[in-house]
C-alpha cells in the first residue's frame, strides 16, 4: 500500500529520491503505521515503567530501559547527564533543525494500584504512576524511533534529541538539564502529558519555589526542665504562624502551602529539630522570588524569637509554561489527524466502573472519543517543563490516557494507565508527536514562526536564571528527612 518498498530498494541502489516521489506519498501514515507496528512492545515497556513505579532520581530501571530502546534504535545515548544517574539525551542525525522531545518516567509515593475499577493496591503505600509518566517516557520514545526510521530512509537532513528527565515531580529534572547547557541549540521542544481529554491547546503553569526549612533547638524534659530546652517545633509554629498572616497581602492568585515533615518525637521530649516543607507558587516567576524573600524573613524571625536556628534548603523551583500558539496549532492539527479514542465495551465498562468513583462525578466515557476545541487553558499546577519553555520553543498536548473525569495524582489515573486505555492514549501520543516532528524537519517557516513567536513572549533581554540557584540537584529529595 506505502511505497515504502519502492524508496527502500531505491535506496539500496543509492539512487536518492526526488522530491515529488517523497512528496506523493503519505508520510504521516507511514509514521503512525509504523508505531502501530510496534504497539505490542511498547505497551510491554509501559507496563515494565508502569510496575517499576520509581520514585524521582531512583528510576534506575525506568531510565535505563528506555536507553536501552533507543541505543538498539541507533539513537547514539549520553547517560547519566547533568549530575542525574537517570537522566539521559539521545540523538539522531545531524544539522538543523534540532528538534528536542521530552520523556519523564518518575512515580509518585503512596499510590500504589492495579490496573482494576476499584481501589486496590498492589503494595499498601507503595509507589504508583499517578501521573502517567511511564507512558509520556514510552510515547516519547516510539515517537523518536518512528521519526528516525523515516530519516533513515529518506536522509533528511536535521536532528532528533530524545531528552530523558528524571524527577518531574518535586526534583525538577529538567531544570538541571537546562541549567547544564543540554538545550542549547535546540530549535524546538515538544512534550506532552497523559490526561483525560484530548487536547493541544497551548497552556501555562504556575511558577513554583520549594524548599525545607530546618529548625534546630535544645532539647530537654519537658516536664522537669523545660526552661532549658528551646523547642525547634516552636519555630516551624512561629514561621507557619507568620506566614499564614501573610496571605492576605500577597498578590492574587498566590498560592502556598506547606507540611511538617518533622515535628519532634514525643511530648515529653522538647524537641531539638523541626523540618517544614514549603511550595510557593504564582504565575509570574518574579512574584514567586519576592515572596520567597518574605517567607525566608518569616524563618528569620521565628528562630529569633524562639531562640532556635533555622537553616534553608532550596529543593525545586520552576518557572511557568511559556505558550506558543504556532506550535500548538501545529500540535492541534496532528492531533485531531490521529483523533480520540474508542472503547471496546470491556474498557467501557471500566470506565463506566472508574466513573461514580471520581471527586467530580462520572462524565461521560464518549468524551474520550473527542479532541477538545483549541482554546488556551491555564493549569493551577507548575511543571519543569516551564523551566525548558524558556529557553526553547515548545508545545505540549494532552490525549485521553484516563477516564474522563480522572484527576491527575489519583489512583484512577494509576488503573487506567496499567490497562488498554492508557496505552491507546499512549500509542495516539506517539503518532501525534512523530507527526509533529516530522512537520517541523520539514517546514523551516513553521520553525521560524514559532522562534519569532517565542522572542516576542519572552521579551527582549530576558536571561534564564533558574529559581534553584546554585544547588545540585536533589538526588536524595524522596528520602525521609535528614
Ligand atoms: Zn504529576
Ligand atoms: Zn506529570
Amino acid at each position: 500500500m506505502y511505497l515504502r518498498h519502492a524508496v527502500a530498494t531505491l535506496l539500496a541502489a543509492g539512487i536518492s529520491i526526488d522530491a515529488t516521489a517523497a512528496a506523493s506519498q503519505d508520510v504521516k501514515v507511514q509514521l503512525a503505521s509504523s508505531i502501530d507496528a510496534k504497539r505490542s512492545s511498547y505497551t510491554a515497556i509501559s507496563d515494565q515503567i508502569w510496575s517499576f513505579a520509581e520514585l524521582g532520581y531512583q528510576e534506575h530501571k525506568s531510565s535505563a530501559l528506555l536507553q536501552r530502546e533507543l541505543a538498539n534504535a541507533g539513537f547514539s545515548v549520553q547517560a547519566a547527564v547533568a549530575g542525574i544517574p537517570t537522566a539521559f539525551v539521545a540523538t539522531y542525525g545531524s544539522g538543523k533543525p534540532v528538534i528536542g522531545v521530552l520523556a519523564e518516567f518518575d512515580a509518585l509515593p503512596g499510590l500504589s494500584q492495579g490496573a482494576v475499577p476499584e481501589r486496590r493496591p498492589l503494595v499498601e503505600h507503595a509507589p504508583g504512576h499517578a501521573c502517567g509518566h511511564h507512558l509520556f517516557g514510552t510515547a516519547t520514545v516510539a515517537a523518536a524511533i518512528a521519526v528516525k526510521e523515516w530519516m533513515a530512509r529518506t536522509r533528511q537532513p536535521g536532528t532528533i534529541r530524545v531528552y530523558g528527565t528524571p524527577a518531574e515531580e518535586g526534583g525538577g529534572g529538567k531544570i538541571y538539564m537546562v541549567r547544564a547547557g543540554l538545550f542549547d541549540g535546540v530549535d524546538v521542544a515538544l512534550d506532552w502529558h497523559p490526561g483525560s481529554e484530548n487536547d493541544a491547546g497551548p497552556g501555562t503553569s504556575l511558577a513554583n519555589k520549594s524548599g525545607k526549612f530546618r529548625f534546630r533547638g535544645i532539647s530537654a524534659h519537658a516536664a522537669g526542665s523545660p526552661w532549658n530546652g528551646r523547642s525547634a517545633l516552636d519555630g516551624v509554629e512561629a514561621m507557619n504562624h507568620m506566614v499564614n498572616l501573610m496571605r492576605e497581602h500577597v498578590p492574587d492568585g498566590t498560592r502556598i502551602h506547606y507540611v511538617i515533615t518533622s515535628g519532634g518525637g514525643a511530648p515529653n521530649v522538647v524537641p531539638d529539630f523541626a523540618e517544614v516543607y514549603y511550595y510557593l507558587r504564582h504565575k509570574d516567576a518574579k512574584v514567586v522570588l519576592e515572596l520567597w524573600e518574605r517567607i525566608q524573613a518569616a524563618a528569620d524571625g521565628a528562630a529569633m524569637g524562639t531562640g532556635t536556628k533555622v537553616e534553608l534548603e532550596v529543593i525545586n523551583g520552576v518557572y511557568a509554561l511559556l505558550p506558543n500558539e504556532t506550535l500548538a496549532r501545529a500540535v492541534d492539527a496532528n492531533l485531531r489527524r490521529v483523533g480520540g479514542i474508542t472503547y471496546t465495551p470491556a474498557e467501557r465498562a471500566f470506565a463506566e466502573k472508574i466513573g461514580p468513583t471520581l471527586t467530580g462525578g462520572a462524565r461521560d466515557p464518549s468524551e474520550a472519543e473527542r479532541v477538545k476545541p483549541f482554546a488556551q487553558s491555564d493549569a493551577g499546577g507548575s511543571t519543569d517543563v516551564g523551566d525548558v519553555s524558556w529557553v526553547v520553543p515548545n508545545s505540549g498536548f494532552s490525549t485521553a490516557t484516563w477516564v474522563p473525569g480522572t484527576p491527575a495524582h489519583s489512583w484512577q489515573a494509576v488503573a487506567a494507565g496499567g490497562m488498554s486505555i492508557g496505552h491507546k492514549g499512549m500509542v495516539n501520543a506517539a503518532k501525534t508527536m512523530a507527526m509533529t516532528v516530522y512537520d517541523l524537519l520539514t517546514t523551516p517557516s513553521l520553525v521560524t514562526a514559532a522562534r519569532a513567536e517565542f522572542e516576542r513572549r519572552r521579551g527582549a533581554g530576558f536571561v534564564y536564571r533558574p529559581l534553584i540557584g546554585e544547588r545540585k540537584p536533589p538526588l536524595d529529595y524522596r528520602v525521609n528527612p535528614k
